[in-house]
């Protein structure tokens, strides 16, 4: 027992990078108000740095003894987590460093990454800061894909997005409206659709042949079934969420009830961080209801009860677990076999950027409305890119709009964006690939990569399946 235990982390400690130019200006204030008080009750033993210029992240982690540290968080929005894996990849022990467990807390305006990880865990998109606080305090490491993208000067890794047209074209424009927080993105959509272009260009593509694509899920139709996972209600609720049970889609309605949550100690692992915590706080919706919140935190479990009204009170069911004396090691063994799912290699399917493309792939030359290649399941809270991904399957959804398209078509699919349904849309086509290169021919100047501004022109990636680990 001694010996099982001693291969344990005896303390937890986590790096938090605090990006106070991210979302609206206010990430500081969310990281002291929101963030603090938990890692206070957690008991965790932190750092904090707050950034002090654009790349300081990604020179703070360069040089960092990364021994020292069970984790990196970003309290940002998904650049600041972009700094961080480049400048780990910059490191001379990048293939092992990569592995370090990377969480983040959403403080940006689009929260693409915290998205993702709300939503593999079922968890709503409401009070994000503090679903994911949670969620990172308890969660444990999980291989996670990055996409190496070369364009002529750079070799880049992402893990988000390579985006050229609408898209980026929105991400950027918007960037004067910061201040607004999110709303900036609609903003940002209504006024490019208004002026509406298209680029053209090549785009090819290696598919991923064996990648066989989930079903396409009608989250607007989708019903349910004997009991939903997560509310418990019997039959169908009205609204879009996604949440999938007994491989049927469980819309959650936006007027739910209550959620009612159990982590058992058979799904989570001794890297679990929490030692103890309970907390619960009332809040006043804007319909003027109250939802009281109540979560408390064991080693061994953790239990989560949001009760809108506090008439609607469930009662707390189930008896806490006793330890169960196979966990230490049951949970080592978990631990070990994460990290070498993830340990695969750069496999090299593109060739330089200057040369042609081998025959295997497909080639278009089209006018397009936008280029996307996407590899988590959001692109912010409110753009399901790609429903029901996973962190790991080794796979880009590359989804691109000829030209022409017409407005009425094009909002209706960015009204879709926020349930999934765009890619059922006919004016969307999806290709599942491991490697992709888009050479513009219309000149421009917008071109993204994890929603961050790279230099204009042909720019290529190819998928790296587990190469990264994320907390989840
Ligand atoms: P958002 O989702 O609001 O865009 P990001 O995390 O993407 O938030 O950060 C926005 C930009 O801020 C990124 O390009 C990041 O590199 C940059 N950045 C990081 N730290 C600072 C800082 N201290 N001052 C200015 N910009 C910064
Ligand atoms: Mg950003």
């Amino acid at each position: 027992q001694d010996i099982k235990k001693s291969r344990l982390p005896s303390v937890k400690k986590l790096l938090l990078l605090v990006n106070p130019h991210s979302g609206k200006g206010k990430a500081v204030t969310l990281f002291r108000e929101r963030v603090v008080p938990l890692l206070g009750e957690s008991g965790i033993n932190y750092h904090h740095i707050i950034t002090e210029y654009q790349g300081h992240a990604q020179d703070i982690v360069k040089n960092l003894n990364l021994k020292e540290w069970d984790g990196i968080i970003i309290v940002s929005g998904d650049g600041l987590l972009y700094e961080v894996i480049n400048g780990i990849m910059e490191r001379p022990d990048r293939d092992e460093a990569i592995k370090t467990p990377v969480g983040i807390l959403p403080c940006g305006s689009g929260n693409a990454l915290s998205a993702a990880l709300l939503m593999s865990k079922r968890e709503p998109m409401t009070n994000i800061v503090l679903h994911c606080t949670f969620l990172m305090l308890k969660g444990r490491p999980q291989p996670m894909d990055l996409v190496v993208v070369q364009n002529a000067t750079t070799t880049m890794y992402s893990f988000l997005s390579v985006c050229w047209g609408i898209v980026s074209d929105v991400d950027i424009e918007s960037e004067k409206f910061r201040r607004l927080g999110p709303p900036r993105f609609t903003i940002g959509a209504a006024t490019r659709i208004a002026k509406l272009r298209s680029y053209r260009g090549k785009l090819s593509f290696l598919k991923a042949e064996d990648y066989v694509a989930q079903e396409a899920i009608d989250f607007q139709n989708g019903t349910h079934v004997d009991e939903c996972c997560f509310c418990g209600l019997n039959g169908a609720h009205a609204g879009n969420c996604g949440i999938k049970s007994q491989n049927s889609v469980v819309p959650i309605s936006a007027e739910r009830r209550h959620y009612d949550r159990h982590y058992s100690s058979s799904s989570d692992s001794n890297e679990d961080i929490l030692p103890h915590m309970t907390r619960s706080q009332s809040e006043i919706l804007p319909n003027g209801r109250t939802m009281d919140r109540s979560l408390s935190y064991s080693d061994h479990l953790m239990r989560v009860d949001l009760l809108e009204d506090s008439s609607d009170t469930l009662k707390m069911g189930d008896e806490l677990p006793s330890p169960n004396s196979n966990q230490i090691e049951l949970s080592t063994d978990e631990i070990r076999s994460t990290q070498e799912d993830g340990a695969s290699e750069e496999r090299h399917l593109l060739p330089p950027l200057d040369q042609p493309l081998p025959s295997n792939w497909t080639t278009i030359e089209d006018d397009f409305v936008n280029i996307s290649a996407v590899y988590q399941s959001h692109l912010s809270t409110d753009v399901h890119s790609w429903p029901d991904h996973k962190f790991d399957e080794g796979v880009i959804c590359l989804q691109y709009i000829p030209a022409p398209i017409s407005r009425k078509n094009l909002i209706s699919m960015f009204l879709d964006l926020e349930s999934g349904l765009h890619i059922k849309h006919s004016g969307v086509i999806v290709e599942y690939v491991k490697a992709f290169r888009i050479e513009p021919i219309t000149s421009g100047e917008i071109m993204t990569v994890d929603g961050e501004l790279v230099p204009y022109g042909p720019i290529q990636g190819e998928i790296l399946p587990g190469k990264a680990r994320v907390i989840v």
